[in-house]
């Protein structure tokens, strides 16, 4: 497991989503019958990540095990473990279009119908507050509801998936719906789905493709 959590790591950095030591990725793991999971450390670089690097934390009360520190953002992985039964992956980053459009503090709204895969018909941009505070979670807890992400005001993206291949599928799919959001404003005001629209593609998505 800790080697899966590595791999996507590094996979995060050479998809772009990700520079030096921003960011951050966990994964559950039920470790002696007790709820945690296993998040990158803080502050390190992915590339020279090994298995002993990568700490395990408990749901419950919060604490690790292991000789590195987990990631500052341990709370927000933390707090969406605990809400949310059916997520197996939560992947932060800093990527370069998430970050500019959370700069502007505005959700996304459906100007693609790929929005949906997130969801419902915007992608929320929480409340700003500092990194790693327990202030910062409850502003993306809030910003999730009934979501699969949302940004942070003037920091980045947080994407929860069923395992680490979803969530970072969703990241790569959100940096590029940020794109995409990012060049059409550029040439003017993006045309909106309506709320018909949305909720047609949130029904086909039911049951879609081959996951
Ligand atoms: P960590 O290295 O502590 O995970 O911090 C990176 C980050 O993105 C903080 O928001
Ligand atoms: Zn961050």
């Amino acid at each position: 497991m800790e080697k899966a959590l590595i791999a996507t790591a590094q996979a995060m950095n050479a998809a772009g989503l990700n520079k030096g030591t921003a960011g951050n990725l966990s994964c559950r793991l039920v470790r002696e019958g007790r709820e945690g999971f296993l998040i990158t450390p803080t502050g390190m670089d992915y590339a020279t990540l090994t298995p002993e690097d990568i700490p395990w934390v408990a749901v419950d009360r919060g604490e690790s095990t292991g000789k590195r520190k987990p990631s500052s953002e341990w709370r927000f992985h933390r707090d969406l473990y605990a809400a949310r039964p059916q997520v197996g992956a939560i992947l932060h980053a800093h990527s370069p279009f998430a970050v500019s459009l959370a700069c502007l503090r505005r959700d996304i709204p459906p100007f693609h119908y790929m929005i949906a895969r997130f969801g419902g018909d915007s992608i929320r941009c929480a409340h700003y507050a500092l990194f790693g505070t327990q202030a910062l979670s409850d502003a993306a807890i809030a910003a999730l509801k009934d979501r699969a992400a949302c940004l942070l005001a003037n920091h980045g993206m947080l994407v929860c998936g069923r395992d680490l291949k979803q969530a970072f599928a969703l990241g790569v799919e959100l940096e590029s719906l940020c794109e995409q959001y990012w060049r059409a404003s550029l040439l003017g005001e993006p045309v909106l789905l309506d709320a018909g629209e949305m909720a047609a593609v949130l029904e086909k998505f039911e049951g879609y493709g081959a996951e």
